[in-house]
């Protein structure tokens, strides 16, 4: 039997949330309530280590209008979110955290401007409590240093919280890139876009999901998906160095010419040959950082690898799926 297509889809990427999830879910169920339209909740979950993944199904088993997707591995926040909007079926699209720093009860407040029209609704933080000096100042100079290197125009202090309507949904599915920044990526589709404002909470429990390394990764992906302006700048560089490069060596020319010839010199040799050649390693590596990515693209892989679903069966199977993304289409899930 075909089942109506809900009217908003919320998707929520998970990755060892068990502690954060009961009060999610208690917090979710309310604003269903208070929510007078058809709403289906998407979970992802991102290779949770932990018992998030039963809780997710229990509730599903409870409330049909959660479903879950189980990855096969920890594929990481950006992609978790690609799975889930990929899978959606509503005329809009939520992304929203687990850990309730993004409370669903701003969703009212984007459902209502995507009423008034808009195409894409994000939440800008206002305040961020209960996060590490180190993290705000960290993002606080990246937003804005992205700003400046990047074409496209990011919004500063936007996370991955925002509405979606279906039209600007498909445009941004058509962009299968491996190396994904989906802020981005969604400033770049453009389509009518606003804000709304709201007070980042504390994380509800548990500890960040996002250590160093994938702050690192995010940010490089933002800026060399974003921006050549790396590229441009070891332009810069070498330039600049081969300029000094020439100088020095007509003025050695002029002083051999002069008769001033000494062995002195030793000590500047030195400093200008590990100087070029701590130059060119940096270009090196940053020309590998981009042609990292370009081999990432070539290979082509899948996004992401769906070991499970929970909540689509027969007609209503998402034929999105099939189309990318490998999974056990022909083998009947058990628990469904
Ligand atoms: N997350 C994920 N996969 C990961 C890391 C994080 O799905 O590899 C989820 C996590 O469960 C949460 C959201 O992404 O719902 C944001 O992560 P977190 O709150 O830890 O990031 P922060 O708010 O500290 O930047
Ligand atoms: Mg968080």
């Amino acid at each position: 039997m075909m089942q109506d297509n809900p009217e908003i889809s919320l998707v929520i990427p998970i990755y060892n949330e068990e502690e954060t999830l009961p009060e999610l879910f208690l917090r979710l169920t309310e604003l269903l309530e208070r929510l007078d339209t058809s709403v289906e909740i998407i979970l992802v979950n991102d290779g949770s280590r932990d018992k998030s993944y039963e809780l997710m199904v229990e509730y599903h088993n409870r409330d049909p209008r959660f479903k879950v997707v189980h990855f096969a591995r920890n594929f990481g926040h950006q992609v978790a979110i690609t799975a889930g909007m990929d899978l959606a079926g509503g005329r809009a699209i939520i992304t929203m955290d687990a850990d309730l720093q993004d409370p669903p009860e701003v969703i009212e407040q984007m459902i209502e401007k995507w009423r008034e029209g808009y195409e894409m609704v994000y939440a800008v933080r206002k305040k961020r409590e209960g996060e590490t000096l180190f993290k705000k100042v960290t993002a606080n100079l990246f937003y804005r240093i992205l700003r400046r290197m990047t074409q496209v125009d990011i919004p500063v202090d936007v996370g991955d919280f925002r509405l979606i309507d279906r039209k600007a949904m498909n445009a941004f599915n058509s962009m299968r890139e491996k190396n994904r920044f989906i802020r981005g990526m969604f400033s770049w589709v453009g389509f009518k876009q606003t804000a709304v404002y709201y007070e980042r909470a504390p994380r509800f429990a548990g500890e960040t999901k996002y250590p160093l390394s994938k702050m690192i990764k995010l940010a490089s992906d933002a800026v060399i998906s974003f921006s050549n302006i790396p590229l441009q700048l070891s332009l810069i560089i070498g330039f600049l160095v081969s300029s000094l490069a020439f100088l020095s060596g007509v003025a050695a020319i002029v002083v051999k010419l002069a008769g001033v010839y000494t062995v002195r010199g030793w000590t500047s040799t030195v400093v200008v040959l590990s100087f070029l050649g701590g130059v060119q390693l940096m270009v090196l590596g940053m020309m590998g950082l981009y042609v990292a990515r370009i081999h990432e693209e070539v290979k082509n892989r899948p996004l992401y690898i769906v070991s499970d679903l929970h909540g689509w069966s027969g007609s209503n199977s998402p034929s999105s799926i099939s189309r990318a993304f490998i999974w056990h289409q022909d083998q009947p899930d058990p628990r469904r």
